[in-house]
């Protein structure tokens, strides 16, 4: 068993892996990852490694479950038995069952459901290596898989985290301080609109602690989206130039 850290700030305000307060982790991210889908994506924030793919819109089964008048996006957000120190099971959990719903709902407000009545968008999340954030990092992932797979969206969504640890508001927490630390306060933005499509809150925060790590997060969420549109890009670039 890990011990506990003494502290999760030094003396010189620094956090566990050396970030400032207001820091995110490296973060890597590439667009169509998978052949198999139609369309994918994949980041690395920190040390979560996390691939989304997006199948659809296609015909739904059970076909009961068809909308007349809309798409129905569905989302399995599922922890890779190996992807967390002690051993996952591979059955869904109450916890990947509500993430798959809590990220399911970031992303709707985001798709032009009334585009493909009668049909179905599947959203397949599979977490590689868990480090904390992981509902924050699957989204932001899910978001440009769907628009990998050309499904029409008003805007990407963006996600991000922030807390407090040891007294102080930080962004986008690792899992020591996810775990350790005071409070956690998951936010997700479409930038573009500046409408925030998810906000949660586990810990206890005084109400101006809240809103200083809401603007943190939504903080993070403005600078992850320039690497979201680069990740597009990147691959829109490659297949040009293998077509020319
Ligand atoms: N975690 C774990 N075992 C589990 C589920 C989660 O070790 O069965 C870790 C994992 O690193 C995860 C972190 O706990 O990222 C925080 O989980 P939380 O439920 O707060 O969601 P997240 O922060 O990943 O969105």
């Amino acid at each position: 068993m890990s011990r506990k850290p003494e502290k999760l700030i030094d003396k010189k305000g620094l956090r566990l892996d050396g970030r400032k307060p207001d820091e995110l982790r490296p973060i890597k991210i590439e667009v169509g990852v998978l052949p198999n889908t139609d369309g994918s994506a994949y980041i690395q924030q920190g040390k979560n490694k996390i691939l989304a793919g997006v199948y659809g819109p296609r015909e739904l089964h059970p076909k009961h479950l068809a909308l007349p008048d809309r798409t129905v996006l569905r989302c399995r957000y599922r922890m890779a038995p190996f992807s967390v120190q002690e051993r996952k099971s591979p059955a869904p959990s109450r916890r990947d069952i509500e993430l798959s719903k809590v990220i399911r709902e970031a992303l709707e407000p985001s798709v032009f459901l009334e585009y493909y009545p009668r049909t179905g968008i599947d959203i397949h999340i599979e977490v590689l290596q868990a480090d904390g954030g992981t509902r924050c990092a699957s989204i932001t992932a899910a978001s440009l898989a769907l628009a990998d797979a050309g499904i029409p969206m008003q805007d990407l969504v963006t996600a991000c985290a922030a807390g407090k640890v040891d007294n102080t508001i930080v962004l986008d927490l690792m899992d020591t301080e996810d775990k350790e630390g005071g409070a956690d306060v998951p936010v997700a933005l479409m930038p573009n609109l500046n409408a925030i499509t998810l906000l949660q809150m586990d810990g206890i925060l005084s109400l101006e602690e809240f809103e200083k790590a809401a603007n943190l997060a939504l903080e993070g969420c403005r600078k992850i989206y320039p690497m979201q549109k680069e990740a597009l890009k990147a691959k829109y670039v490659s297949v040009k130039e293998v077509e020319e």
